[in-house]
């Protein structure tokens, strides 16, 4: 049976092509905001370290309703990090809309989620977005996009998708460039017609797949997913499968029930097959799990949450400047904040160690740590972090496995060399080039994580700040072998503070931070010349010399931070002390050609 009643509908964009003000708008114009009423806040970007890192982290779910059917929109993670996560979302909808703006064309980063919806065969919808503005492109980038579908092996069906031109801004769409726009009807429209209502026996023993899960403080895990068969009502009696492990199986009630309406859970009694519902009161809910009715309870086949493949360790922050900003912390909260980040991100591993000051956590690529540092450190958490270290697997055969990343690279054509070789040194395979009709270069490399460890600075730096490096893990593959480029540490050189010359500053394959002529250093923080600080994450406190940081301009670190300029000696015993570094032969020449 069909529910015509309902669409379950994702939108798949690149940050700032407009994602939010699409959804803004839908929302105002089906008539969730009583008239004349402005939209307050703005929806779906409440976590602003995606706004600055370009990506969208937390899936976030709204609710718009037209001519009497309900429009799930769920939001897509735009990386994938994180693991699963865009197939778990995607599992739960019919359709996706494409986002694209109309000066900017497809952006290499959508890619991967854009593969995925095709690999589940989901309809899609092109709306090309911001048509209004002054440069836009849209029918050259409408041919971008059916290229692009085509490369990703688009179905006949999906490349015959329809196309919409919009201005969410203006709050606008149609579907011919020559119609006079009114508003955002015919999106509204083509969902409807195009998008499949769900489907499912409602008569079935109930089947719901949990995708997400929420948490809040007060009512605890919340599980969110799609009502596969059956009907799920509040009191109802079910059968929890664990996902992992089938024979564990929980006789479950459910307290509430809620669906999503406008931007917010309205709490309901029942919901159907298609229903995107969120269910409180199930202390023991897991991604992947399916809750079930019935005597014979079946679990929905579910893709397996992939395995962490980089390491990290946190702790207590002993430094002399520790607790001068922020909470200084004790183990104790450190350990109950790591452990309370698991409630909610399935992909992440919190271990103990040895040490009860320290922690292991493992995730799925630097970023996804680096997302979790940034956040504790948001919330004032004070703590030292040390390099990140990839996860390495063996095969059946004893084989060294490593993971691999496929990295996107845009930047403009001069720095195009520079990047190639780099990464290259690192191991990196140059798969596609391509000129983007604004003259700038996108590089596709598959390419060892450990390579990018601590790139992201480097990049920075030797693309000028232009560069745009996205990464997606690309699974395990036989170990690469060591990288060409000196790995090992060598010195900085100093002159009251001011790097005089450049160096390596490295601990074997660990991280990378070049300090060029006129660039100052602080404590071990690299202030480039743009005025930006650079390589924060690498900047960590595995030395009690270095300080954290936990800012991204020059001029907030220096609040946060004070300046401590070395000298030349404090330098060189900075280096010295720093156990992770290795001294070669040269560093100990170039060393003593200084202090000469
Ligand atoms: P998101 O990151 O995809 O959620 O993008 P936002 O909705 O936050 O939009 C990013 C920027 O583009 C904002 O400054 C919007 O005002 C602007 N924007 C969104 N839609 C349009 C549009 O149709 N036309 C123009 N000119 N600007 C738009």
């Amino acid at each position: 049976t069909k529910r015509e009643d309902v669409r379950n509908v994702a939108i798949i964009a690149h940050v700032d092509h407009g994602k939010t003000t699409l959804v803004d708008q839908l929302l105002k114009q089906s008539g969730v905001f009583r008239e004349n009423q402005e939209v307050q806040e703005r929806v779906m970007d409440s976590n602003d370290i995606e706004r600055e890192r370009g990506i969208t982290i937390l899936s976030k779910n709204t609710a718009v309703h037209y001519k009497g059917v309900k429009i799930n929109i769920i939001d897509t993670p735009g990386h994938a990090d994180f693991g699963g996560e865009v197939e778990r979302v995607l599992k739960m909808v019919d359709g996706v809309i494409l986002l694209v703006d109309a000066f900017e064309g497809a952006m290499p980063q959508t890619k991967f989620v854009l593969r995925k919806a095709l690999e589940l065969d989901l309809h899609v919808i092109v709306c090309i977005n911001k048509i209004d503005r002054p440069e836009a492109r849209p029918e050259e980038v409408i041919d971008e996009v059916l290229e692009l579908l085509m490369d990703l092996e688009a179905s006949d069906e999906q490349l015959d998708c329809p196309f919409l031109y919009a201005s969410a801004k203006a709050g606008h769409a149609v579907l011919d460039l020559a119609d006079t726009p009114e508003n955002m009807a015919p999106l509204f429209e083509t969902i409807l017609k195009y998008i499949p209502a769900p489907e499912g026996d409602p008569d079935a023993d109930t089947q719901v797949l949990i995708s997400t899960i929420d948490y809040n403080e007060y009512v605890g895990r919340i599980g969110v997913g799609k009502v596969e068969n059956g009907k799920i009502a509040v009191n109802q009696e079910l059968t929890l499968l664990n996902h992992h492990d089938l024979d564990k199986r929980k006789k479950v009630k459910i307290s509430k029930l809620y669906e999503f309406d406008g931007l917010n859970k309205v709490e309901v009694k029942e919901a159907s097959i298609g229903s995107i519902v969120a269910i409180s009161g199930i202390e023991d809910i897991h991604i992947g799990d399916t809750l079930c009715g019935g005597d014979n309870p079946e679990a929905i086949p579910f893709q397996k949450i992939s395995e962490p493949t980089l390491s990290m360790n946190f702790m207590v922050n002993d430094s002399p400047l520790a607790g001068q900003e922020g909470k200084y912390i004790t183990s104790r909260h450190l350990r109950d904040r790591l452990y309370r980040e698991l409630n909610t991100d399935v992909s992440l591993r919190v271990e103990d160690t040895d040490s009860t000051e320290c922690f292991k956590v493992s995730g799925r690529g630097e970023l996804h740590l680096s997302v979790l540092i940034e956040n504790m450190r948001r919330e004032g958490y004070e703590f030292a972090v040390s390099k990140p270290e990839v996860l390495y697997h063996t095969d059946e055969r004893g084989k060294k496995l490593e993971p691999m990343e496929i990295a996107y690279v845009d930047v403009p054509e001069e720095f195009s060399g520079t990047v190639i070789q780099k990464l290259s040194e690192r191991k990196g395979e140059l798969q596609g080039m391509s000129t983007a009709s604004d003259g700038s270069v996108r590089l596709e490399f598959h390419i060892p994580s450990r390579g990018l460890i601590g790139f992201r600075g480097e990049f920075l730096t030797s693309t000028k700040g232009t560069g745009i490096l996205n990464t997606t893990f690309d699974g395990y593959a036989p170990y690469k072998g060591d990288f060409q480029y000196r790995k090992q540490g060598s010195l900085i050189a100093f002159e009251s503070g001011e790097a005089v010359a450049y160096g390596l500053f490295s601990a074997q394959d660990r991280g990378t931070l070049f300090v060029g002529p006129g660039e100052k250093v602080y404590s071990g923080m690299v202030i480039g010349q743009n005025g930006k600080a650079e390589d924060i994450e690498l900047n960590v406190c595995k030395t009690k010399h270095l300080t954290n940081t936990r800012s991204s301009s020059a001029d907030e670190a220096l609040k946060l931070t004070p300046p401590r300029v070395l000298s030349l000696e404090q330098a060189i015993e900075f280096i010295d002390q720093d156990e992770l570094l290795e001294v070669t032969p040269e560093s100990l020449r170039i060393r003593k050609r200084i202090l000469d």
